[in-house]
């Protein structure tokens, strides 16, 4: 089967050509500044009759995702470039929906009730929801009668216990208006637990693993017997560890406190929560990203030390509070493009947790991006790199709910 993959945003539609027998890529690519001025499709032919795999960059105007769905139809099914020789190729598309709230535990395939809860749930995410709406229009639109699955990033966390999903607020805001901890990256987290136990060749009903996600955005969860029963994020992303730009967990006075320092609106301190924190805010604006951050560390600034300590401790408190929550833990996984990556932060972040029993191999640990066991043989957790590939999980969910 061919499925495409799609991950639709507010302006950019990400997309992946998959054959799900051999589990190739055949291509992948990325529209941006849809709706925008200077919008472009980046197009990267992998597999099929392509013989050219550089990346293909065009810039023409895309009003909407639907002009967006078109293009990439069209870069799949080009003459020269395409990996397929029609549209009557793609068999199924699955997509990325970020919402999902407590309506869907798994993914589904859409239908009109499928869409109208998918509405429903964008008070809860105003950014995405609706955008995932549009991608979910724009592909039915343009390949009717071709299966459409929605594989939501809420779902894997939906089998946390009540204990930890409530906040400690008067709990008619949760009857009211759901407001409780959802947890966000659920395809990485279940796609890593799963693959965690793989690589130990044990059943994952039998392991307590603690997945780190740590990319641009970050989260943590604890996996108990493949379920999962704790996660980072919240009722938005905006919970949890130090992200690249996002604050994580603050004291909620701050916000009060900010704006009347600063004469501020709650819409602006948020953003400064959202855009303007993380590492970036803590590095004085140095970056995001821990490519520059580890680089500023080796040289000695101030501004990437503070950024990369904060950090890693934050991340260590939550696989301890995780190890509690477990009430032990078998293995940890690092995983997305700081914990796949991040030799120095993998480093730092096991140190704190040599109580548990935790000895990285440090030989391992220098490796970056490959899927291994970094700890050594005497260490009582096992301390694994586990690349994350969602769109993978993504694709294997929409043949697992459409091939007849
Ligand atoms: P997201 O999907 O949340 O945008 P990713 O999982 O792609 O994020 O992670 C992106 C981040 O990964 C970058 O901002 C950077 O901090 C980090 N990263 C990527 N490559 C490296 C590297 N070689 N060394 C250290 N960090 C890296």
């Amino acid at each position: 089967m061919k499925v495409l993959v799609i991950n639709c945003g507010s302006s950019s539609l990400k997309f992946q050509l998959i054959d799900s027998d051999t589990e190739d890529v055949l291509a992948k690519g990325l529209c941006e500044r849809i709706g925008i001025d200077g919008s472009q499709l980046v197009y990267t032919p992998l597999g099929g009759k392509a013989a050219n795999h550089d990346k293909i960059t065009t810039v023409t105007p895309m009003k909407d995702h639907t002009v967006a769905v078109s293009l990439v139809i069209d870069a799949l099914t080009d003459q020269d470039n395409g990996v397929i020789d029609s549209l009557k190729e793609i068999d199924a598309v699955g997509h990325r929906v970020v919402h999902g709230g407590e309506a869907f535990s798994t993914s589904v395939v859409i239908d009109e009730k499928v869409k109208d809860a998918i509405r429903d749930c964008s008070d809860l995410a105003p950014l995405h929801n609706p955008a995932n709406l549009i991608g979910i229009d724009a592909c039915e639109k343009l390949m009717p009668g071709v299966p459409q699955v929605a594989v939501f990033d809420t779902a894997f966390h939906q089998t946390m216990p009540e204990k930890a999903y409530l906040y400690g607020l008067p709990y008619e805001y949760y009857e009211k208006y759901r407001v409780r901890r959802y947890g966000f990256h659920g395809t990485s987290h279940s796609f890593v637990s799963a693959r965690c136990a793989e690589i130990l060749g044990k059943d994952i009903h039998d392991l307590k693993i603690i997945v780190a996600h740590l990319g641009n955005g970050a989260s943590l969860s604890a996996v108990k017997n493949g379920e999962c029963v704790d996660t980072s994020m919240g009722l938005t992303p905006l919970e949890g560890v130090i992200m690249g730009t996002r604050s994580g967990d603050i004291d909620p006075a701050i916000m009060q406190y900010i704006a009347d320092k600063d004469n501020k609106t709650l819409n602006e301190v948020m953003d400064i929560l959202n855009k303007k924190s993380g590492v970036l805010g803590l590095s004085g604006g140095f970056s995001s990203d821990f490519r520059d951050l580890e680089a500023g560390y080796n040289k000695g600034e101030a501004n990437c030390i503070r950024a990369i300590e904060t950090y890693c401790l934050r991340v260590a408190k939550y696989i301890g509070s995780y190890a509690a929550s477990m009430n032990g833990v078998d293995a940890i996984c690092f995983t997305a493009g700081v914990g796949e990556n991040g030799p120095m932060v993998r480093r730092k972040i096991c140190e704190y947790l040599e109580f548990l029993g935790v000895k990285l191999d440090s030989e391992a640990n220098s490796k970056r991006g490959e899927e291994m066991i970094i700890s050594t043989d005497d260490s009582k957790v096992k301390v694994l790199n586990v690349p994350t590939n969602e769109e993978l999980a993504i694709a294997r969910e929409t043949v697992r709910l459409t091939r007849g």
